[in-house]
């Protein structure tokens, strides 16, 4: 426990901001570490650095090698190739490998395994053997306190709800003051309502301790709304890592861009200054960087439904139709077939309802440049 009393977390991005040129600020670092079961490479060259205090978050989808890197971080699974350090030191390459033990690494399993036939404060002390019994009682009643279960235990796991589960078992792996904690899928075993709600707690709860940690999952809500830093992964490597709001508005690749959220492709002719759509005429200075390379070419710019509205308007003046409408609970998601041929999405609230086969205009009302692709 770095910093009890750094509740929030405007102070830890804060100190993540100032941190970046510090080498001593780097608590994990992968270099070009690969993994291989026999012909299928499931880490490709992956390279890697997590800041002191920083939240990372890994995304990708289900087998791009997510948990074998948490693996290869923990020790339980040996690189093929690379190195792994911590705090500067190697724990694992070509001659080096520590043992999970040996390593200071805290995991918190999908599954929380928490030891069943033990009641919560003896689960959380269990990391904790080496103590005595008064310094780790005291530790318990902090970490117990951290995670707001101090009513909470005598009780054994059976009588906990999943969202306490899940305190205890993030506690029991703060307990021994990890350097690096590591959480696979934190959230998978819980409902809906209760993974929202959790994942605002563990941020808080992590940030509050001041521990470094790494998260993994397969959720793009959860990875920009928890993290510091989103690293985009896609089979075995990192296709883009960076603050949420600059991955999710700039991302380096259409695989990024449609991992992220939802995505459409309008197709654009760059001449000069301007580059001409299927919702119209726009400058490229609304664009996310330099295309004069394509001028007289064509251009894929990315737009997300936020970006745009839809406007009933006259067959004559229409930019194309509705074809579908998504009903999201807070709001609609309109379906739109363009006369160019695009598909694109519109966001809206409930007072504006179109009907499929309404002809419209669509209103580029995006805030931020925008990002775009050389057409394939
Ligand atoms: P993720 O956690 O992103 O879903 P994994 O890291 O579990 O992905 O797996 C990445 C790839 O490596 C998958 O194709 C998976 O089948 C393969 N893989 C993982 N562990 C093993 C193993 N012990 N033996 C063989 N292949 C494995
Ligand atoms: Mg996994």
């Amino acid at each position: 426990m770095q910093d009890n009393t750094q509740i929030g977390t405007t102070a830890a991005f804060d100190a993540v901001e100032t941190a970046v040129d510090d080498p001593s600020a780097e608590v994990l670092a992968l270099d070009g570490v690969s993994k291989t079961y026999g012909p299928e490479t499931a880490v490709d060259e992956l390279t890697l650095s997590v800041r002191d205090g920083e939240l990372l978050t890994l995304l990708g989808p289900s087998g791009c090698g997510k948990t074998t890197t948490l693996r290869m971080i923990a020790g339980l699974e040996r690189p093929t190739t690379g190195t792994v350090s911590i705090r500067n030191e190697v724990v694992a390459d070509e001659t080096t490998f520590r043992k999970p033990e040996e390593r200071n690494v805290g995991i918190v399993f999908q599954s929380y395994a928490l030891f069943p036939h033990l009641n919560v404060e003896e689960n959380i002390a269990f990391g904790l053997a080496e103590a005595d019994e008064r310094e780790t009682d005291q530790r318990v009643s902090e970490l117990l306190e951290l995670v707001s279960l101090e009513r909470h235990r005598q009780k054994m796991p059976n009588q906990l709800s999943g969202g306490q589960q899940q305190r205890v078992a993030l506690a029991r792996s703060l307990a021994p003051e990890p350097e690096v904690l590591l959480l696979d899928e934190p959230f998978s075993n819980l409902d809906v309502r209760l993974r929202v709600e959790m994942r605002e707690e563990v941020r808080e709860i992590l940030k509050r301790a001041g521990v470094t940690a790494i998260s993994v999952t397969h959720d793009q809500e959860e990875a920009l709304s928890i993290s510091d830093r989103v690293a985009i992964m896609n089979d075995g490597a990192v296709e883009q890592i960076g603050d949420p709001a600059e991955v999710f508005e700039n991302p380096e690749s259409r695989f990024v861009a449609s991992f992220l959220g939802q995505a459409s492709f309008l197709s654009g002719r760059v001449t000069d200054d301007t580059i001409e759509t299927g919702i119209g005429t726009f400058e490229t200075n609304r664009l996310n960087g330099p295309v004069e390379a394509y001028n007289g070419a064509t251009v894929d710019v990315l737009v997300r439904p936020d970006d745009l509205r839809a406007i009933p308007t006259a067959e004559s003046t229409a930019e194309g139709y509705v074809t579908q409408r998504q009903y999201n609970g807070p709001s609609f998601v309109y379906r739109v077939k363009l006369h160019s041929g695009d598909v694109v999405h519109c966001l809206h609230n409930h007072s504006e309802s179109f009907k499929p086969g309404e002809p419209v205009e669509i209103d580029l009302t995006a805030d931020h440049p925008l990002a775009w692709y050389p057409t394939e």
